[in-house]
């Protein structure tokens, strides 16, 4: 764990919002082909790369690849970020930026995403005026909803001095599981069966809990790969038992972040409201069908758009069809994100000292779980009533949402952790690559920056950020950082 100081203070939360300049992020520009042809003029004499998505993975190609390519990015929203969707909420008569996405990080489930937050000097302790990065305590809490009383308080685990056990239990378990490089086919089921803990611990709580932290239902957690959930957060558990757990978060969001890492690139032009609907390759170049027109010619393609997309592209070429077939392979499910300022996920709702900032309520055998935003966020006005929930299959919506998204969210099961397998033998094929974390066999901000990192190391192999990165990697102490399945 790095012990670096973060800065807290809600200063740094209001320059981070002012920073990107609004409710909007910038740089980039809706696709015509005016505009593209324009850009292509002043770079036409060198190498063409286009990237595809501009999420974690795409944008992270983007400035890995900087240096030696002129690069198009081509991203079917009205912004960047994919699931680092950050948005700017208005509470208590203020704007702050929240996540409806991903949001948290830690050093030793994320080395290498720190190392490039640190890279770009957005983690720094030493520069208030960059560093965006906040650390907050991991507290937990599970519910029992219908008995409308806590079951485990990491705030006060004496409440519940059995549970609390087998919860210490659990973490030592869950982190031995990756440091023993255990197999990703072995299901979340599996696993769960598999401990020494308590029946009620293992089934009442543990499993909904687990659905909940990825964010489906019990029976779809089950046949989720153990390995993949648990390597999004188990090492950031302390071994000390008596230690706290610490979480990071950013001021700007993670999308913010994408936002400061894109406007370091010199070769990058952004592309917004330019989804790909197809493919064509003609005298060994490739060009790009969208709403907007055909583009192109490159001589390199990054595909980093979710695989439910992609694939189609594929399955009209005749010679990428069983590329198409394995694209078909990965499967998702359905949730919905909202920001509230209601506490309706919470029992005690009168006693906010005991809410924790990750909160699993259970009822009927399932769970959705809330994070309490005031309790990252400890300097927001008010009384700090403000909440990021899940919501997919609630009866009722909690009041006061100020944001809300729908979404469809990776299930990675053994056959999503096979087909991310056979994506890898056909990096380079004809000129595409794949980037993003469905090529990884987890979903992680660290899994599509490495997933990035792999494609850059074949298509930029000399460049100075690589470079960096792994000097900052090995300031760590980390010389190898592998990934792969
Ligand atoms: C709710 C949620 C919470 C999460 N929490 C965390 C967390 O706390 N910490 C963490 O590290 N990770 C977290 N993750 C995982 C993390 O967000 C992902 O692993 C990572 O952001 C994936 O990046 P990516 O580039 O692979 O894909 P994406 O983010 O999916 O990006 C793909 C991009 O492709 C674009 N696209 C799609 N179709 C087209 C097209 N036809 N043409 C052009 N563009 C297209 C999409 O709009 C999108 O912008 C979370 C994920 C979710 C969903």
């Amino acid at each position: 764990m790095n012990n670096n100081k973060v800065n807290a203070g809600r200063r740094n939360f209001l320059k981070g919002a002012a920073a990107l300049g609004g409710a909007t992020l910038t740089t980039s520009t809706t696709l015509s082909h005016a505009a593209w042809e324009a850009a292509r003029e002043k770079t036409k004499d060198g190498k063409q790369l286009a990237i595809i998505g501009s999420g974690m993975g795409g944008v992270a190609a983007s400035w890995l690849c900087d240096s030696d390519w002129n690069i198009d990015l081509f991203e079917s929203r009205h912004k960047i970020g994919g699931h680092c969707d950050s948005v700017s909420v208005e509470y208590e008569g203020e704007h702050f930026y929240f996540d409806l996405g991903a949001e948290f990080f830690h050093p030793d489930t994320h080395p290498l995403y720190v190392s490039l937050l640190e890279e770009v000097g957005l983690f720094n302790p030493d520069n208030e005026a960059m560093d965006q990065t906040l650390e907050a305590p991991g507290s937990l809490s599970i519910m029992a909803m219908d008995k409308d009383r806590y079951t485990f308080n990491s705030k006060n685990t004496h409440w519940n001095i059995f549970t609390s056990i087998n919860f210490g239990l659990y973490t030592q378990y869950a982190r031995n599981f990756i440091l023993d490089d255990s197999d990703y086919e072995i299901t979340l089921e599996e696993w769960i069966d598999s401990l020494a803990l308590s029946r009620y611990f293992k089934y009442d709580l543990l499993l909904p809990w687990m659905s909940a932290l990825i964010g489906c239902n019990v029976a779809q957690a089950k046949k989720a790969s153990a390995r993949s959930i648990l390597q999004t957060f188990a090492l950031a558990y302390p071994q000390n038992l008596c230690a706290g757990a610490t979480t990071m978060n950013s001021n700007i969001g993670l999308g913010g972040n994408l936002q400061v890492i894109l406007d370091q690139c010199e070769n990058v032009n952004v592309w917004t409201n330019a989804g790909v609907t197809g493919l064509q390759k003609e005298q060994g170049q490739w060009y790009l069908e969208t709403e907007a027109g055909t583009f192109g010619p490159y001589d390199q393609i990054v595909v980093n758009a979710p695989p439910r997309f992609a694939k189609n592209w594929f399955s009209e070429l005749p010679f990428t069809t069983e590329i198409a077939s394995i694209l078909d392979q990965f499967e998702y499910f359905r949730a919905r994100l909202l920001i509230h300022s209601d506490p309706a996920y919470m029992v005690e709702t009168d006693s906010p000292q005991y809410w924790c900032v990750y909160n699993a309520g259970i009822k009927d055998g399932e769970c959705e779980g809330s994070v309490w935003l005031g309790g990252i966020h400890t300097d927001l006005p008010g009384d700090q009533s403000l909440f990021k929930s899940w919501a997919t299959d609630r009866d009722h919506d909690p009041q006061n949402i100020l944001a809300e998204r729908t979404f469809f969210h990776p299930w990675i099961t053994p056959q999503a952790i096979r087909a991310s397998r056979e994506i890898r033998n056909w990096q380079g094929y004809e000129g595409i690559w794949f980037s993003g974390q469905f090529t990884t066999g987890m979903d992680l901000q660290e899994a599509a920056l490495y997933s990035a990192l792999k494609v850059a190391e074949q298509l930029n192999p000399y460049s100075p950020r690589i470079t960096a990165l792994r000097n900052r990697l090995s300031e760590r102490g980390i010389t190898d950082i592998n990934y792969d399945l």
